[in-house]
């Protein structure tokens, strides 16, 4: 197994390991942004130095990384970073709560096949030209951002998944958006509940293609030819709003004694003196956790609900939804971070996608203490998406004539053939997200397999991809 780590020796003395087998590459320039990170500890020190009365030692205390490790901004994608004392919020990344959710339904691939013509109208029809209609009351929305799914359902919107164990984030108070709980219909929280997210966001019909672990398949009622429903979103605008003011709050509790860090990495410690920032911090990342579940939860009954028009009445149950940007603070003082990097606890099922048109796994999670219980929440990309947008048009033209992805833009609409710009723009989206831009999926899952952090237990083709 030690052939699947890499240890990372650096000045601050912290354990560092990042998991990939041979054949998975690791970037350098995620190995180096890795090491700017590190440069927190000192300035965790300076903080707590600066905060008399303290009674734990801020730190960094550990350093993961997964075998999709790649270059973020500011802190690598695949990193996961426990710290003792203190919270990073840029550690979880910008669209706080992405994640993965996973429900297997009661139809087989060969019951779909035929109707695929006719899925791809109503899914167009429900994600893109205003087929939703969610309408959610004020109530709901305020129960959906203090408590998550458990607050919809409380409000008598129905799981019709079969099974709920997605607990919600619980917080007092959904006061950082206010407006959005107040306003009526219309809003623009309202018009974006629902929607995919853009880039590498999608809801994907899949269905399972080997199995690897029957026990495991059996228990979570997965078996060869079995449709599945694969949905990866975040918090929309909701995440992006609680961390500009977290940064802001932070910035504002800052002491003037220490200087501001060049990493631009702005903790928060855990203490009295920042408290009330960090307080409304939390409240507003809670309310926006708990809003990506519910996106979550939404985009995956809109998929069921194209099913059920084109191919008849099915049943459905959840296999997991799994955050991918998120943190733990646990009771003793430390918390756990992940920022593209998904739970892999014992038995927990552990969701790593390929790419759009390729293969992707469900794994068993062996709750590995050396990956501080984590593993990757995705191939990773190979290719940066500038360098992706500049790939062959025959390449894209032969993938698009192989592969069903439902787009806001109807490639075959002739009214939008006709419009170059958009045309234009949607090809280099779609070429950034094509499977040629990421890794292989097969090594990836490898090295979790030869590291002990999870088992394979199915692999899932793809049938149709909802981008955008
Ligand atoms: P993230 O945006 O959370 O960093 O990346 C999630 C992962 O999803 C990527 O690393 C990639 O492996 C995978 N991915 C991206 N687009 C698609 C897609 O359209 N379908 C599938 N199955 N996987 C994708
Ligand atoms: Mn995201
Ligand atoms: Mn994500």
């Amino acid at each position: 197994t030690d052939e699947a780590w890499l240890t990372l020796p650096n000045p601050e003395g912290v354990p560092v390991e990042i998991c990939a087998g041979p054949d998975v590459p690791i970037e350098p320039a995620a190995v180096d942004e890795l090491l700017t990170v590190l440069e927190t500890n000192r300035t965790l020190r300076e903080l707590g130095a600066a905060t008399p009365g303290l009674d734990f030692e801020p730190r960094i205390d550990r350093v993961v990384g997964t075998p999709d490790f790649h270059k973020g901004a500011g802190i690598p994608i695949g990193t996961v970073l426990r710290t003792v004392g203190a919270l990073v919020p840029q550690a979880v990344g910008n669209d706080i709560n992405c994640g993965m959710r996973v429900e297997v339904t009661s139809l087989t691939v060969d019951q779909v096949r035929p109707h695929l013509d006719d899925l791809e109208r109503r899914l167009r029809h429900l994600f893109f030209e205003g087929g939703r209609r969610i309408g959610l009351t004020p109530a709901h929305r305020e129960g959906l951002l203090r408590f998550g799914l458990p607050g919809l359902l409380a409000e008598g919107v129905p799981d019709d998944s079969g099974r709920l164990h997605t607990e919600g984030y619980p917080v007092d108070s959904a006061a950082a958006f206010s407006d959005w709980i107040t306003s009526g219909g219309g809003t623009s929280y309202d018009s974006i509940i629902g929607s995919v997210g853009g880039g590498n966001h999608f809801a994907e019909l899949q269905y399972v293609s080997a199995v690897h672990d029957g026990a495991a398949a059996y228990e979570w009622g997965l078996a060869p030819g079995r449709v599945v429903v694969m949905v990866h979103s975040g918090s929309l605008t909701l995440g992006h709003q609680a961390n500009a003011t977290g940064r802001d709050l932070a910035r504002a509790a800052w002491p003037r004694s220490v200087p501001l860090p060049s990493n631009k990495i702005l903790p928060m410690l855990l203490d009295e003196p920042g408290a009330a920032g960090r307080e409304r911090y939390l409240t507003a990342f809670a309310n926006a956790a708990n809003f990506a579940l519910g996106n979550r939860f939404f985009l995956a009954s809109m998929m069921r609900t194209g099913l059920t028009g084109a191919v008849g009445d099915l049943g459905s149950r959840l296999i997991y939804d799994a955050p991918h940007n998120l943190m733990w603070p646990e009771a003793d003082g430390s918390v756990l971070h992940r920022k593209g990097a998904t739970p892999a606890g014992a038995d927990e099922p552990v969701i790593v996608p390929g790419s759009m048109g390729a293969p992707s796994y469900l794994l068993r999670g062996l709750g590995n203490t050396r990956a501080l219980g984590s593993a990757c929440h995705g191939a990773g990309r190979s290719i940066p998406r500038g360098a992706a947008s500049k790939g062959s048009d025959a390449e894209l033209d032969a993938f698009l004539r192989d592969f069903r992805v439902v787009t806001p833009l109807n490639h075959r609409d002739p009214a939008v053939a006709r419009r170059h710009d958009i045309i234009t723009a949607w090809r280099r989206d779609l070429k950034q997200e094509a499977p040629w831009a990421y890794k292989e999926v097969g090594p990836v899952v490898d090295s979790l397999r030869t590291a002990g952090v999870a088992q394979p237990v199915a692999e899932l083709q793809p049938i149709l991809t909802v981008k955008g």
